[in-house]
């Protein structure tokens, strides 16, 4: 037997230690993990209401089109049904991509330091990879667009990014797909859009008229606080959409998930919640980076990408780990999901601990 000889250089997904593994490596009695930007706030009361009344018959298969979450949708959204495709979390929206468009001697374009998946299915086509460092934390748009040639077949824009928090704004966004030819689609991946409050965060929605090579992707993971059902969906012309639904796989969206996204669409004052206090609780940690001179970037989601100056990223992991906080260390830097009030009030006492420290 062989795989592709790619996979070998691979790994598979590793969520990181349970928690109940770290209680027991530590003998401790509670482990605070803010790793992986899901909602602290939970999801919306009205999710559990409706999961539990609008019980679907578990024998029959779901609506592979989700029609009713489809409609809803698109009434929310302002387009039309057929400018949607809906998937089992983003994730798999990002493979449903790239297994339609890329294979070897194509290539796809993508910031170094951005969400993972676009790079790992890229490598299983057996595509080439432009990564493109970030500037300042931030795309490099302009050498991005350098990258593109005859061969580019997906430019990647995580917006905001995973894991700095920074973002493209309108009218670099603009000035950019203006410059992108035609042949070569922009996806521009809007998990934490809820989140993003700055004036000059794109509405990306009416740019979809203007570029047909674009494909907006959102997910009911984050400030909807769904991650544990895995939907989310893709926003782009018909012809695209219509030729990617070929890739889908018949019941990719189970029945739950459906009616929890229908639900957790019907209470904005839920996410309106979740964002105003994220926000604040986001100015609290500015406030405190900059009394320690803990470096970081202004975020437009739900997590902060720091740096401590003297500390690695892995000390800075590891003494957390320790006290029962799981974060997320990256080579350059560590991130941190914007917890409760609490949880970050606890947070700053342990990192003004290692900062001192290390000061
Ligand atoms: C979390 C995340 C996703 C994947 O979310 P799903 O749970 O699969 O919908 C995609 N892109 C970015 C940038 C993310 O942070």
């Amino acid at each position: 037997m062989k795989v592709k000889e790619q996979l070998l250089t691979l790994k598979p997904y590793i969520p990181g230690k349970t928690t109940e593994e770290v209680k027991r490596e530590y003998n401790l009695d509670k482990i605070v993990k803010l790793a992986s930007n899901e909602n602290p706030y939970g999801c919306s009361p009205k999710v559990l209401e409706a999961i539990t009344t609008k019980i679907p018959s578990f024998s029959i298969y779901p609506d592979g089109a989700a029609t009713e979450l489809r409609v809803k949708v698109a009434d929310y959204l302002g387009v039309d049904e057929d400018q949607l495709i809906f998937s089992s979390g983003l994730d798999e929206l990002i493979q449903y991509l790239i297994r339609a468009m890329l294979s070897p001697n194509t290539n796809t374009v993508m910031a170094k330091e951005t969400f993972p998946q676009y790079r790992h299915h890229a490598i299983i086509e057996n595509a080439e990879i432009r990564e493109v460092p970030l500037k300042d934390g931030k795309h490099d748009l302009e050498e991005m667009a350098k990258q593109i040639d005859g061969q580019t077949k997906i430019v990647w824009i995580c917006n905001p990014n995973n894991p700095t928090g920074t973002y493209v704004n309108q009218l670099e966004l603009e000035e950019f797909l203006s410059k992108v030819p035609s042949h070569v689609l922009v996806v521009l991946d809007e998990a934490y859009f809820e989140y993003a409050t700055n004036n000059d965060y794109p509405k990306t929605i009416p740019l979809l008229n203007k570029f047909e090579n674009l494909l907006i992707m959102r997910t009911f993971s984050k400030a909807f606080g769904l991650a544990g059902f895995r939907i989310g969906y893709g926003i782009g012309c018909p012809t695209l959409i219509k030729q990617l639904e070929v890739a889908r796989l018949p019941f990719n969206t189970s029945s739950l998930a459906q009616t929890a996204a229908i639900a957790a669409l019907e209470d904005n004052a839920f996410v309106e919640k979740t964002v105003a206090l994220n926000k604040k609780e986001l100015e609290k940690y500015y406030q405190f980076f900059d009394q320690l001179q803990i470096s970081y970037y202004p975020s437009q989601g739900n997590f902060i990408f720091i740096n401590i100056p003297g500390a690695s990223s892995t000390e800075i992991f590891q003494r957390l780990l320790e006290k029962g906080w799981i974060v997320r260390a990256f080579p350059n830097g560590v991130r941190i999901t914007v917890g409760k009030e609490e949880e970050n009030e606890q947070l700053m006492k342990l990192l003004a601990e290692i900062a001192t420290v290390k000061l």
